[in-house]
């Protein structure tokens, strides 16, 4: 499989006749409004913004043959390609789009890839990518296997995000099971509106006032005090609102189709999960350093308990999943087999 062969296919369907419709059709729901602006750029803006589009063409539009183009074209040139080229053409059918933490980088060599939804892991050769890497960093990447080994195949420019898991469009990101090259873009758009909006709000201690005691909110929901239960920001207005717990438990509830009990408890055996979890890193740590753990002022929690939080909020959902009925003892020691980088 030679280098450049996304471009290629993509430029196979540019020169049949009967795609240049689809291809237009896609290029309009992908881009909506924007196709103006889009079309009207130029450099390296253009090829990071098409490249994104590319990859979402090829591997997730339907044609009206119902199949993807990457498929399509599959198919077609099946018995062009040598053995082992229909071997690397069917493992990109199979690529894994998505979230990646890294996990370890051998300078020019590659990097240990862990996927921040299911957790499974790749080894991928890469040289130019391994530069600029840190490990807890995270990615957006496409893993395909070529020939012997696994490569990075999604040149797009939005892919690095170098504070990991604290990087707060991870986490935006994170809320989608499954991720496309369209909902990054939307994502992304999103973002930049309403960093715009909210710029407007910064100034005033908005929310401060909205903040009435430690625990305390003045609800935007029900317009009643209560306990804080969640922080959102309005995604037409951009304005920062507060819910107390009621309101967002009836909120997730909707969302979710569940019941407010169901969601009470949901909340609470996460918090269980993650005070557990807390305290047992805590322990493992002052165990570690010869401390008591009576002795651990504000000082060591200080100092530890960010990379505690860290290490909780990168577990992936299937990890979180496994915690689910599990008494203390158990999720205990699920708790020792994650590790922790403490700061030295
Ligand atoms: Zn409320």
């Amino acid at each position: 499989m030679r280098k450049g062969f996304v471009g290629e296919i993509l430029h196979y369907f540019e020169n049949i006749p009967k795609y240049i419709p689809e291809i237009y059709k896609a290029k309009n729901s992908f881009w909506g409004d924007e196709k103006i602006i889009i079309d009207m750029l130029e450099g390296e803006e253009k090829i990071i913004k098409e490249a994104l589009f590319n990859s979402w063409f090829l591997f997730d539009y339907k044609l009206s043959n119902g199949k993807t183009p990457l498929k399509t074209y599959y198919l077609i040139n099946f018995l062009n390609f040598d053995e082992n080229d229909r071997e690397n053409y069917k493992n990109l059918l199979k690529s894994k789009y998505g979230l990646w933490r890294i996990k370890k980088v051998d300078f020019e060599q590659g990097m240990l890839l862990s996927n921040l939804v299911d957790g499974s892991e790749f080894y991928v050769k890469e040289k130019k990518a391994t530069y600029n890497a840190k490990v807890d960093d995270v990615i957006l990447q496409r893993i395909t296997k070529i020939d012997d080994h696994y490569e990075l195949i999604s040149p797009d420019g939005n892919s690095y995000f170098p504070d990991g898991l604290r990087n707060p469009t991870v986490g935006i990101l994170l809320r989608y099971k499954k991720l496309n090259p369209k909902i990054i873009k939307n994502v992304f758009k999103k973002q930049e509106r309403l960093a715009e909006l909210s710029d407007q709000y910064l100034n005033n201690d908005f929310l401060q006032k909205k903040i009435v005691g430690p625990n305390e909110c003045f609800c935007d929901e029900c317009h009643k005090t209560g306990k804080i239960g969640a922080f959102l920001t309005n995604e037409i207005t951009g304005e920062p609102l507060v819910f107390c717990l009621d309101c967002t438990l009836k909120i997730n509830a909707r969302k979710n189709k569940t019941t407010v009990e169901q969601e009470r408890h949901k909340r609470e055996v996460l918090f269980k999960a993650s005070n557990l979890f807390t305290m047992t890193k805590v322990k493992d740590y002052c165990e570690a350093k010869g401390l008591a753990i009576e002795s651990a002022g504000m000082d060591i929690l200080n100092k530890i308990l960010p990379s505690i939080q860290e290490a909780w909020n990168g577990l992936s959902v299937k990890e979180r999943r496994s915690f689910d009925g599990l008494n203390e003892t158990e999720m205990i020691v699920k708790f020792s087999n994650i590790h922790i980088n403490f700061p030295k």
